[in-house]
């Protein structure tokens, strides 16, 4: 087991399949940046008979509250979730506990505002489930393609899922940090459950906003694409770093191996939509109550992906219009 608290430098994980072959390697690594004094993320990785869990826990509040409070939601989780089934329902409970001690601390006058952002994943192979709080972030690698999982709970991306500002603008935003969702800010947790079924060659990147916030998508892709997760890990903090360092910086790297153990699990919400996507489930503001509503994550299409097939669709038609009119022409004269 291996845990990684802020002050620690890295550690690879690699969890051995049948014959040998790793299933999962992992590494997870956390830095202050180059602006900051205290690092206020905290991230860890545990091994688990089928995979691991794994988080990105990025605190905030004044008088090092926010170290506390990250701290507190990634040892919580760990401990509930150490002795928890695998399961949505178990991921949400052990989000509550951590939204409820970080609550409790909070109440004191010297810790008001603290509160942390939270992204965790549990993987328990053949399956991936994914619980978010706050601007924290889980992409995943598949067939080249970075997808984000998660979505910012956060001032700014609620404007551009909006419409309002462009990312490009909202990297840039004065209020950029401003996040509207946080464990331990009220008395109960918005946390939003993704879940997928992995495949081979499947790779998860968690990190906190001091890293994409600095590094745009394709360098992310780029950097757990070309290099194993411990190498990963540490050249993505570096890039950050080289950029400025603004913000404590964090990242988390998840490998699946060629193998991924069968061993299906009857969990009670579906976990994959009939076209093989991931599948986005909300708890509300009442943890106890879990919408199913199935949400696709979102692709940036190019202009051809979105038209194209439109466009070819009206030169068809042109086309054969004009054959025809032609042939009319034709048999008329
Ligand atoms: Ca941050």
């Amino acid at each position: 087991m291996a845990f990684l608290y802020p002050g620690v430098a890295y550690n690879a994980l690699c969890m051995p399949g049948s014959d040998s072959l790793p299933m999962v390697f992992a590494a997870a690594l956390t830095d202050p940046g180059r602006k900051r004094a205290l690092n206020e993320d905290a991230v860890a990785q545990v091994v688990t008979p089928y995979g691991g869990i794994f988080i990105v826990a990025d605190g905030m509040g004044g008088h090092r509250t926010g170290e506390v409070a990250s701290q507190m939601a990634v040892g919580q989780i760990v401990e509930v979730l150490k002795r928890s089934e695998p399961s949505p329902q178990g991921l949400l409970e052990a989000y509550e506990a951590a939204n409820e001690a970080i609550y409790q601390a909070g109440q004191k006058p010297e810790s008001r505002g603290m509160g942390t952002t939270c992204t965790a994943l549990w993987l328990d192979l053949p399956y991936a489930l994914i619980a978010h709080v706050g601007d924290s972030r889980a992409y995943l690698l598949r067939d080249g393609e970075l997808i984000q999982l998660t979505q910012d709970h956060s001032w700014v991306a609620d404007r551009v899922r909006q419409g309002l500002l462009s990312e490009e603008e909202a990297r840039n935003h004065r209020w950029r940090n401003v996040i509207t969702n946080a464990l331990g800010s009220f008395p109960s947790a918005r946390v939003d459950l993704v879940g997928l079924k992995v495949r081979p060659g499947d790779v998860f990147l968690l990190c906190s906003d001091g890293l994409s916030g600095v590094l745009e998508d394709r360098v992310l892709s780029e950097m757990i694409l070309t290099n194993p997760p411990e190498p990963a890990v540490a050249k993505l903090i570096k890039l950050a770093n080289d950029w400025g360092g603004p913000d404590n910086i964090s990242a988390v790297v998840v490998t699946i191996g060629s193998q991924v153990a069968e061993n299906p699990k009857p969990y009670a919400l579906p976990l994959e939509a009939s076209n093989g996507q991931p599948v986005r489930l909300q708890s509300g503001n009442d943890p106890e109550v879990l919408t199913t509503q199935i949400v696709e994550p979102e692709k940036k299409l190019t202009f051809w992906q979105r038209w194209g097939s439109v466009i070819l669709l009206l030169l068809w038609f042109g086309l054969l219009g004009f054959v025809l009119f032609n042939q009319l022409g034709r048999s008329n004269t």
